[in-house]
């Protein structure tokens, strides 16, 4: 049979199903092409290959035995290294949790153990996901599997990368302000978002509570609604957990295929298109609405006038939990420890010299102004202010969800950059998100597919938005956008990416 390595998980699946591989062939193939390709890459911090053969080898009895099992079993997976996993180190991209190995599974591990899907390790991130390149991560670069010299998007670069170049099917990301989209956008996979709570966070390293979401990375929209299936949906372990079953993913995805959008109100959102969007990522986004519209979609502008002050309005949020939330980690509870060179070794000198050396700069950086911003006097005037405006971008999605079943954008500005273009200018690196991060701040679900190259040659994203609890939409018209546009590439648009090794 063909490299099971360049199947979709769908495919591999069926291949599973009609016993013409077995999980543990299809398990030690992945592996195979990390050992061959993941030293250019490094999409992974830890590959975890004796645990991902056990998995394979236990579901590969159990369907010998005739047993029923989940439509996934024996497909591997790889998970950003910010979620927890019982026995595999997970360090969130940071050097102050080096050597931490977890004493129990996040709730979506645990959920992709009993589906029966060999993990096939953690993948690498920007410190705590902070960042839009992966350059943050304390332990290397993740590269674009498009081109070596450029970024795969951040935070969740290891996922996307390690998706992008074969080295795994499927892939796990967190999403806070774009960390699955915009990685996905660069390097041509699918990336979704769910709606916040539709995914379990128990045993996500919090970055910020409030819009945190962990979600699939995927080759196809068909993947991704499998997998979102098997980590979605209610869990008593958070309490922001949403009570209520999953609407029906796979079956919107299946059906999108069809091709058929008649009836579906398309909303352009006029603010996150134009100026500041690359013109070759403006092009093509311009294109699919006109395949979408070819498909039967009625195609709307809306208006957003509150997006222009969302960027901002994360800013001071996003960092303001955070700094919160990583308050924990102080020397005393996980991984690094480090007494002050001199002088008395007090708790409070043992805290500061743990995180003086274990933290980042742009980890420092947001702990600084989030801490700024939640101080007393100020407040009001940041923390208060931003809470306002993020009611008013909620405001502008209900209304505009009342014109329009979904909302479309390009998922990121430009293509992936080149290392080094944005790490010292911290606002241009922020930029990158400025069409995901209103999702994150109303709490409404997301996705990228896969849109086509730029003129340099190099992938783009088409976003699609929907209401909250309504994720359905983004496969049925994910799916249909992505069977139109593979059917004028001949094929997957990874198929044009240069072979690596
Ligand atoms: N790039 C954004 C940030 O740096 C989003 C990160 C994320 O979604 N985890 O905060």
């Amino acid at each position: 049979m063909t490299d099971v390595t360049r199947l979709s998980a769908a495919e591999l699946a069926d291949a599973l199903a009609a016993g013409e591989v077995s999980s543990v062939e299809a398990t030690q193939a992945h592996l195979d092409r990390i050992a061959a390709v993941d030293g250019d890459v490094h999409a992974f911090l830890h590959v975890s290959a004796d645990d991902a053969l056990a998995t394979a080898r236990d579901v590969d009895a159990r369907r010998a035995a005739g047993e029923q099992l989940h439509a996934l079993a024996g497909v591997p997976v790889a998970v950003k290294d910010v979620v927890v996993t019982k026995g595999m180190p997970t360090t969130a991209g940071s050097k102050i949790l080096e050597g931490w190995v977890p004493p129990y599974d996040a709730t979506l591990v645990e959920r992709l153990r009993a589906a029966g899907l060999p993990i096939l390790g953690k993948t690498n991130m920007d410190e705590f996901a902070m960042g839009s390149s992966t350059e943050h991560s304390a332990f290397g670069n993740t590269k674009n599997p498009w081109d070596l010299d450029r970024i795969p998007g951040g935070s969740g670069g290891g996922s996307a990368a390690a998706v992008a170049a074969f080295e795994a099917p499927l892939a796990i990301g967190t999403d806070t302000g774009g960390s699955i989209r915009q990685p996905g956008a660069v390097t041509g996979t699918v990336g979704v978002k769910p709606t916040y709570g539709g995914v379990s966070r128990y045993g996500l390293i919090a970055m910020a509570s409030s819009l945190d979401q962990a979600g699939p990375v995927t080759r196809t929209v068909l993947d991704a609604a499998l997998l979102h299936e098997v980590i979605g949906g209610h869990d008593p372990h958070d309490s922001t957990s949403i009570p209520e079953p999953l609407p029906a993913l796979v079956e919107a995805a299946r059906q999108g295929a069809g091709q058929d959008l008649s009836g579906v109100r398309v909303g352009v959102v006029r603010e996150l298109t134009g100026e500041g969007y690359q013109p070759g990522v403006q092009a093509r986004f311009d294109e699919s609405l006109e395949l979408l519209r070819g498909m039967g979609a009625e195609i709307v502008e809306v208006s957003c006038p509150s997006f222009e002050y969302a960027l901002a309005a994360y800013y001071l949020i996003m960092p303001s939990e955070a700094s919160s939330n990583l308050a924990k980690f102080d020397g005393m509870r996980f991984g690094l420890r480090v007494e002050p060179a001199e002088g008395p070794v007090t708790a409070e000198r043992v805290m500061a010299a743990t995180r003086g050396a274990g933290f980042g700069d742009e980890v420092k950086r947001r702990i600084i102004l989030g801490t700024y911003a939640l101080s007393a006097g100020y407040y009001d005037a940041y923390y208060g202010s931003a809470q306002k405006v993020r009611t008013l971008i909620q405001r502008d999605f209900a209304a505009s969800f009342a014109q329009a079943d979904v909302l479309v954008s390009p998922t990121a500005p430009t293509t992936a950059f080149r290392f080094g273009e944005k790490l010292d200018d911290p606002l241009a690196m922020y930029l990158n998100d400025v069409a995901t991060i209103p999702a994150n701040l109303a709490g409404v679900p997301g996705i990228s597919v896969p849109n086509g190259l730029s003129d340099d040659k190099l992938p783009v994203g088409f976003q699609i938005l929907a209401p909250a609890k309504a994720d359905d939409r983004l496969y049925r018209v994910g799916a249909a956008l992505e069977a139109a546009l593979e059917k004028q590439w001949g094929g997957p648009l990874l198929a044009q990416a240069p072979e690596l090794g």
